[in-house]
């Protein structure tokens, strides 16, 4: 455990499953009291909650969609209640659907704007006014955005936003000690990314970082926990691109 952690309090947007449900273990092991924050995923949310509680963490269950204000508000509001002043905000919650930008319709333009880029929104306007002194923020990019491949128009788009408000969020905290940082990771074997691809397409991304392999949660989960601890103190404003050197 470590110790200059221990009894912090983390949000983590989207723990429910994926890399989101790997930071929440991994902040969980390094001592923070931690968030698990879901939209739809009641059940894996509260059997990671579950497996937390069992292992001697502190850990709540808090339903929120990021892409309505008011249940940021209400999730920041329980997470204060039940777990005292907030130091850590990790903005995960995201989705992609990749389609020609041609072919994508206003639903889906709408939905992956509303969650990936005012949800990210809405937790950081949230986070200026509650967050703890000396905490720390960490978004998620994707670096799909210097890839620039077909169909990554829009969720690409969305990165760039969280990108932006990364850069000028953490000249806007100045004097509050608390950094923000964005997560940019590469291929990572999670739903977001398998779901729809084939086995061929799967294998190829495998091949592009010159590490050969998809990323896993945890190789994102430990970027994360640097992020939020002490040792990364000295880095703010940055964009860090965990992809085995894909890009
Ligand atoms: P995932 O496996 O699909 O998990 C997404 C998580 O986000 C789920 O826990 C989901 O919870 C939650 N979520 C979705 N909409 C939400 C909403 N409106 N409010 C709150 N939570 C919501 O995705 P992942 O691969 O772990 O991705 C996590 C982050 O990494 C995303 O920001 C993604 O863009 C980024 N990223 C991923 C990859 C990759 O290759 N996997 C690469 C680059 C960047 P529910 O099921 O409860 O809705």
């Amino acid at each position: 455990m470590n110790t200059s952690t221990n009894g912090k309090v983390a949000i983590v947007t989207g723990a429910s499953r994926g890399i989101g449900a790997a930071i929440a273990k991994r902040l969980a092991e390094d001592g923070f009291a931690v968030v698990v924050n879901y939209a739809s995923s009641s059940k894996e949310a509260d059997a990671l909650v579950a497996e937390l509680a069992a292992s001697g963490a502190k850990a709540i269950v808090v339903k929120a969609d990021v892409a309505k204000p008011d249940e940021v508000r209400a999730m920041f509001a329980t997470a204060e209640a039940q777990l005292g002043k907030i130091d850590v905000l990790v903005n995960n919650a995201g989705v992609l659907k990749t389609v020609p930008l041609a072919e994508t319709s206003d639903a889906l333009y709408d939905q992956t704007f509303d969650i990936n880029v005012r949800g990210t929104f809405n937790t950081l306007r949230e986070a200026a006014a509650r967050l703890a002194d000396g905490g720390r923020i960490v978004n998620f990019s994707s670096t799909t955005l210097a890839l620039n491949m077909p169909g990554y128009a829009v969720y690409n788009a969305t990165k760039a936003a969280v990108e932006a408000f990364t850069h000028v969020f953490a000249k806007e905290l100045r004097g509050r000690n608390i950094t923000v940082n964005a997560v940019a990771p590469g291929p990572i074997a999670t739903s977001l990314f398998l779901d729809g691809k084939t086995d061929e397409q799967i294998q190829a991304f495998a091949k592009m970082p010159p590490l050969q392999r998809l990323g896993q949660p945890e190789d994102i989960a430990s970027v994360v926990a640097f992020l939020v601890s002490p040792d990364s103190g000295w880095v703010n404003g940055q964009i860090l691109r965990a992809n085995g050197g894909l890009a």
